[in-house]
This record gives structure tokens, sequence and C-alpha cells, in this order.
């Protein structure tokens, strides 16, 4: 990363350069000024001094001198005193000379000019008189006799040139300090500021310069430098560990996600996202390798069943023993996935061909239809497994996904427990399914359900005991649907609970309708699925529902297979216990198909057996079926529970029930299952007529 704006690298140089240049030259200048106002002070007292003594040696001897009119001599004293000195010039008032000469005094004496010699002063030379004038200092002394009388003047003048020339001197020197000074100071300021701001400043700057993608700096600041820099890297260094420290633990955290977000959190497979990737990726390879790739679909078969009957704890633990052992099966390339629920996924690579995949599958179907023991449950599970084959079938990750899915579903119609290769035909099936599924909403929305009542008869006195409740689907298209076309459909998408309601609120809605017209159509048996009996709210619906359509409890009964009871019947005998309670009568359908087992049935508060169709079909010819419907007559008897047999359609079979004491018969023998109206017309009539 790559700092911007540093154009100003060298602005604290300048700016404290020209501070301390300020600064000096203000210290010096006060200071020159104050030694050039002492030395001028001094040189002037100086000249004072030196014009005194020049005075006082002088005054004596051209006293004498004058008095003696000896002006040459005098002027010989006078031009030894400029010797050697550095006075501008002496000049003496000579009264006497002047007294001989007719003028008030005669003036003599010494000047220099301007290379500095000694001349004579000729006081009519009006230059040398403006040179004395502009003299800096000038004193007159009188020349008395002893006497007192007055004899001359003795005049001595200082020019500023020599004191000039000394002041120059020292305002030189201290412009040389000044400005010795000044590069001293600049000097040590330099390398104080260099060595401990700018330097480890710029180290800080080159350290942070080397950053990452996140603007971090790679390695530590150095601390080194003034007490404030080294706090500064001290503090940053901080932060850049508890920086670290968070990415660490960041990764970390990502790292989870990731995980989280690609696999499945009971089984550690990976999920479907993770899986998609993976049948993307293994096409790719697939096609650039000229292999195949067989994608398989295993759902367990009624896994919910297991789920909702023994609970999702033990649904769970058997969902991770299966993948145990899936993925003791599939070799190390393969990937397994959980899609969902029971649904699990195995993406086989490089498969020369398509048959290839068949050993793996039933290899899986033996694998999982082992027994496997679970908190003291001996479960058997079994599974039904689609296959797709990558170029065979399809060549996109979704087609393969949605064939494997229609295989599996194929497998599922075939009995369950086996596995399928995806055959085209099973597109159209499986878009049946979905077409089914659609519309079966759209029919319940619009009402398009109709419920057809089938009589169930004393064969005794063929009078009319009761009726079942049918449901049939009346399509636009298809026409009268029966339920084995719908009903398995809407167990599995859970529309069986509004559909079942919306058949027992038509079904009470009639029978209060006849009992109220003064018919008399018995009890009638309305089916439910084990699903709506789930419900947490079931018993206020049935409740509601019995005070909305004024249905007394005695007119109807539940109707409930045998299989959908055991698959969780302690669960089973606490609901239908409730339902019990509340007058309603309660029959176990299909009896004889879902191996009850004695001690549950003991138990269940019941009122009827409805032996299933599948055995009264060969009667009374076949043997085996005999002596199980037989079977079934005694046991209702033991236990103390009607018996009615379903799909009795001959006169031979209705014989042979009645015979062996079942006298309730319900089958096309005495009426296929009709509409309202027609039944009406029936109840109308009289059954027997
Ligand atoms: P189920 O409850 O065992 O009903 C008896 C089935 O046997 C009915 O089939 C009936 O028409 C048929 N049947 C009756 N007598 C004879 C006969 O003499 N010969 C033959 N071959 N068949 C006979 P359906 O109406 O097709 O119903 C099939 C199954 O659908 C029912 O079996 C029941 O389990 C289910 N079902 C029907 N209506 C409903 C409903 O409203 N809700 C639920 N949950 N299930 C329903
Ligand atoms: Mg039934
Ligand atoms: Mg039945």
């Amino acid at each position: 990363m790559e700092f911007k704006n540093i154009t100003h690298e060298r602005s604290l140089y300048v700016t404290l350069g020209v501070i301390i240049v300020l600064v000096v030259t203000i210290i010096m200048s006060i200071h020159t000024a104050y030694v050039y106002m002492d030395t001028k002070n001094n040189i002037f007292q100086g000249m004072k001094q030196s014009s005194r003594h020049i005075i006082v040696s002088l005054q004596k001897n051209v006293m004498d001198l004058m008095k003696s009119y000896s002006i040459n001599e005098y002027d010989k004293l006078v031009l030894n005193e400029m010797e050697g000195r550095d006075n501008f010039a002496i000049i003496v008032e000579d009264y006497n000379m002047g007294k001989i000469l007719g003028e008030k005094a005669f003036l003599s004496g010494k000047i220099r000019d301007a290379e500095g010699n000694i001349i004579d002063y000729d006081s009519k030379n009006s230059e040398q008189n403006k040179q004395l004038e502009a003299c800096y200092y000038s004193d007159k002394y009188d020349i008395t006799t002893d006497s007192g009388d007055k004899l001359g003047t003795i005049a001595i003048y200082i020019s500023n040139i020599s004191m000039n020339a000394q002041l120059n001197k020292i305002i030189i020197g201290s412009i040389i300090n000044l400005v010795l000074l000044s590069l001293l100071f600049l000097l040590s300021l330099f390398i104080i500021i260099h060595f401990f701001i700018l330097k480890p400043l710029s180290d800080i700057i080159s350290c942070i310069k080397h950053s990452d993608h996140d603007g971090i700096p790679v390695a530590l600041i150095p601390n080194h430098g003034s007490k404030e820099i080294f706090l500064l890297s001290n503090t940053m260094n901080n932060m850049i560990i508890s920086i670290r420290d968070s990415r660490v633990a960041l990764k970390a955290q990502k790292n989870a996600l990731h995980y989280q977000a690609n696999h499945d959190a009971l089984t550690g497979l990976a999920n479907r996202i993770l899986f998609n990737d993976r049948l993307e990726q293994s096409i790719i390879k697939a096609k650039n390798n000229s292999t195949k790739v067989a994608l398989f679909f295993i759902d367990l078969d009624h896994f919910k069943k297991i789920n909702d009957s023994l609970g999702h704890e033990i649904g769970d633990k058997i969902l991770k023993v299966v993948t145990q052992r899936l993925n003791e099966t599939i070799c190390k390339e393969a990937t397994l996935a959980r899609l969902g629920g029971d649904e699990f996924s195995i993406i086989v690579e490089d498969l020369r061909q398509g048959q290839d995949a068949s050993l793996l599958a039933n290899k899986l179907i033996e694998l999982l239809s082992q027994p496997l023991t679970i908190e003291d449950n001996l479960l058997y599970i079994s599974s039904s497994i689609g296959i797709s084959i990558y170029p065979d079938d399809g060549v996109s990750a979704q087609n393969l996904i949605k064939y494997a899915d229609a295989a599996m579903y194929k497998a599922k119609d075939e009995g369950r427990n086996n596995f399928q290769y995806y055959s085209a035909e099973m597109t159209e099936l499986a878009f049946e399914r979905v077409v089914m599924d659609t519309s079966l909403r759209e029919a319940l929305k619009n009402g398009d359900f109709v419920v057809y009542y089938q009589p169930q008869v004393n064969g005794n006195n063929n009078k009319l005991v009761g009726m079942e409740a049918l449901v049939r689907w009346q399509h636009p298209i298809m026409g009268l649907v029966a339920p084995s076309k719908f009903i398995p459909l809407a167990e599995e998408t859970g529309m069986i609970i509004p559909l079942d309601q919306y058949v027992m609120r038509c079904a009470m809605t009639q029978i209060a309708k006849w009992y109220k017209e003064g018919f008399k159509p018995g009890v009638v048996a309305l089916n439910l699925a084990m699903k709506q009996l789930h419900q947490k709210d079931f018993i206020s619906i049935l409740e509601t529902m019995l005070k909305e359509t004024e249905c007394k409890a005695e007119w109807i009964e539940l109707e409930v297979t045998e299989s959908q009871i055991m698959t969780n019947p302690e669960e089973a005998i606490k609901i239908l216990k409730q339902i019990n309670d509340m007058g309603i009568k309660l029959a176990v359908d299909d009896f004889g198909t879902g191996y009850s087992s004695l001690s549950y049935l003991k138990r269940l508060p019941i009122d009827k057996l409805k032996i299933d169709q599948s055995f009264i079909r060969d009667l009374p010819e076949d043997e085996e079926d005999a002596s199980i419907t037989k079977a079934v007559i005694a046991l209702s008897k033991s236990l103390n529970l009607r018996v009615i047999a379903e799909g009795v359609e001959t006169k031979e079979q209705k014989e042979f029930l009645i015979e062996n004491g079942c006298n309730n018969i319900q089958g096309y023998f005495y009426g296929k299952p009709m509409p309202a109206n027609e039944m009406e017309k029936v109840l109308s009539k009289g059954f027997n007529s």
C-alpha cells in the first residue's frame, strides 16, 4: 500500500531552520547592538581621555612656546602628538601671534587628508573647515599663563573614521558569529531532529509502506527515536499485534463459517451447496477426460414414519449410522453429500460405462438394509436409489440431479429397497407428479373434491349399519380421480391435512343434514391420515367442526390404517384415547397388513377392526386368506372388538364371512361408493328395497 501526499517531506527542516535563523539573528542583533553601543561609548570615552592627555602634555609646552612666539616649535609638538595616534586634527589659536598679524588669533595646526597623511591646517581652506565641523568629537582647551592670561586655545578633533572602522569590525564579527552560530545550531538541530524524529518517522513510514492488502504493515514498527515516537511505535505495534490476533481469530471463524456453509451440521457431510459445486467440477473433469460420472440419489424408505414415531433424536442417530455405512462403502474419491432430511447423494467419477454404477448400487442396497440397533430398538431400514449418468442421461448438473431424483422416485414406486437407472419416461412421471401437486393445491382452493359414500351392511339382515366416506377428485380434464392416485402424494406433501379436514367437514354436514331430515345413515366412517391426528390442535378442530356442522360424536367413526398406527403405537394410543374420550368410535383400517403387535392392540382404545380387502379378494378358495380372515375375526372377538370386512364383492365371500362370525360387510356386493344425492335416494327408498 502506497502513501500519497508526502511532498512536504523536508518542510520540518525548512521551518525549523527558518525559526532558528530568526531566533539566532534576533539574539545576535540585540547582542551586537549592545556591543556596538558599548564599544562606541568606550571609544568615545577613550577619545575623550586621550585628547585630555594630549592637551595636558601640549598645554604647558605650547604655552611657553606661545610666549616666545615659537610657532614652528609648537607646530612640531602638534605634529608629534598627531603621529602615532588617530586624531583627525589639532588646531591651535594663538592670540599673541594674532595681535601681531592684526587678527583676533593666528590659527595653525595639523589635519589629515583623505589618505590619512598629516598636513598643515589652512584656516582659509573651507573644505578643511567643513571636515572639522563634521568631526565626531572635538574639544577645545584654553592655554593660560600661570597668572591667568589667556594666550590661546588648543582644539582637538577626532573623526569617526577610526571609530567606524572599529564598529564595522564589531558588526562584521557579529555577522560572522551569527552565521557560524546559526550553522552550528542548524547542524545540531538537524542531527537531533534527524536522529530522534525524522529518521524514526521515516522508518515508521517505510515500514507502514510494506503493508499487506488490508493495509496492515507486514513487519512490526521499529521503535527508536524520541520518547513520543517510541510510544507511538509501541502503540502502533500493539495495534498491529491485536489486528493480527483478531485476524487469526477471524480466519478461524471464517473457516468455521465456510465449513458450516458447506457441510451438514448433523453428519458433517457435504451439503447441497458443496455438492452442487463438486458435481459441476466432476462434469468438467469427465468432459476433459472423456469419462462418465454417476450421480446417486439415495432416499431412506419410510424414514419420515420412523422420525415421527421414534422421535427426531433416534432419527438423527439413524442418519449418522447411515452416513457411516455409506462412507465405509464408497471409494475415497467419491463425494458423499446429505441433501436434506433422509436424502443422500453420491458422485462417482471416472466410470468407463454407466452400468459400472450398479455394483456400488447393489452394495449400498445390501448394506443399508442391514438391521441397526439404536437405543435398544432393532430397526430395519431400506433405501431407494436413483442413478443418472453423465453424459448418457444429461450434460448439465441441474438435469443430472433432476434425473437421479426421478429415478429415485421410480425406485420407490417399484416397491422401494431397490435402485433404478434414469430413463426418459421418468421425466414424464416426475413431471406428472409436479403437475399433480400443483393442481391438487389448486383443487383444494376451488373445492374440486366430492365425498362418496359406500354402504356398510349387516349381512345377516341386510340392513344398513353405516357408511364410509371416500373422497374423489373431480378433475376438470381427467374427470373423477380415485384417491389412490392422489392420496399418497397428498400424504407426502402434507396436503392431506387440509384435504382430510375438507372431507370431514363435508361428511359431517351431510350426516347432520340426513339425521335432521329423518334418515338413518348409521355411523359414517371417515378416513384420516395419522399425520392429521398428530396436529397439535386436532382435537379442538374436531370439536369445533362437530359444533359448527351440528354433527353428533356418536354419528361418526374415524378410520386410521393399521400401518400408520403401528409406526408409533405409543403416540397413537395417546391421541386415539383423546378422540375416544370425545365419544367418537375408532376403527383400524386395512387390518392384517400392518404387523400389529398384540400387546399394542390390547391397549389401543379402538372399537372395530376392518379386515383388509386383500384377504377377502380370494375367499373362500384361498386357504391362507381364509385362515387369516378367521384369525382376525377370532382376535376381534377375544379383544371384544367389532369386525367388518371390506372389498366384499361376491355372495360366497359374504357367506364365508357370516359363517365365521363377521356380520358387517362393505363392498361392491352391497354397493359401490356413491355421491351424496344417490345415497340419499337409497336412504329414502330404504336400503333393502
Ligand atoms: P379404504 O379406506 O380401505 O377404503 C376402501 C377402498 O376399497 C375404497 O377405495 C373403496 O372404493 C374400495 N372398495 C370398497 N369395496 C370394494 C370392492 O368390493 N371391491 C374393490 N375392488 N374395491 C372396493 P377408494 O375409494 O379408491 O379409496 C382408497 C383408499 O383411499 C381408502 O382405502 C382410504 O385409505 C383412502 N381414502 C379414501 N378417501 C380418503 C380420505 O378422505 N382421506 C384419507 N386420508 N384417505 C382416504
Ligand atoms: Mg377406510
Ligand atoms: Mg381399507
